[in-house]
């Protein structure tokens, strides 16, 4: 059964590229749809939701850095419009999983590093985003280069 829509989730690094060429291949493969989220983590949350300051000017920042960032991406890929390609706040895991559900997604795409020590403790987005996925999920594995 060929894919009808993949979503390529991706963390804007510069190891977001084998990730995406990857799901290219695939929806060329599948004559499929491609589309390409990425989720900005509110600041509270990753500092455990006990900040005693404002941080919405620099969470406005962050949202306009990844906003930027996106844009030159998407430049890259002439298979990837501004229409297909989505910048949202939230927990990556949850929205991922939440996009992919609204969207009718049937592959999610993902990078994953070979983790060791400490940071196989600390887990992992791939790790996630696999565990209640409403579709397949592919992580394509990344190697330091
Ligand atoms: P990590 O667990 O941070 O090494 O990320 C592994 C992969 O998860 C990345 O290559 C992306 O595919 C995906 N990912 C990580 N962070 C995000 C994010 N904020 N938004 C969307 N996808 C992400």
């Amino acid at each position: 059964m060929p894919y009808h829509h993949i979503l390529v989730a991706v963390d804007l690094t510069e190891e977001c590229d084998p990730v995406i060429h990857r799901a290219r291949e695939l929806a060329v493969s599948n004559s499929a749809k491609l589309s390409l989220v990425h989720i900005v983590e509110p600041m509270a949350m990753a500092f455990g939701g006990d900040v005693p300051m404002d941080l919405s000017q620099l969470q406005q920042q962050q949202f306009d850095q990844a906003k930027e960032r996106l844009e030159r991406l998407i430049l890259k890929y002439p298979e990837l419009t501004k229409d297909c390609s989505h910048l949202t706040y939230g927990q990556p895991r949850q929205e991922i999983h939440h996009f992919a559900k609204e969207q009718a997604c049937d592959l999610i795409v993902v990078g994953s590093h070979g983790r060791h020590g400490l940071a196989l403790l600390l887990g992992s987005t791939a790790n996630d985003v696999l565990h209640g996925a409403p579709c397949d999920v592919l992580a394509v594995r990344l190697v330091k280069s």
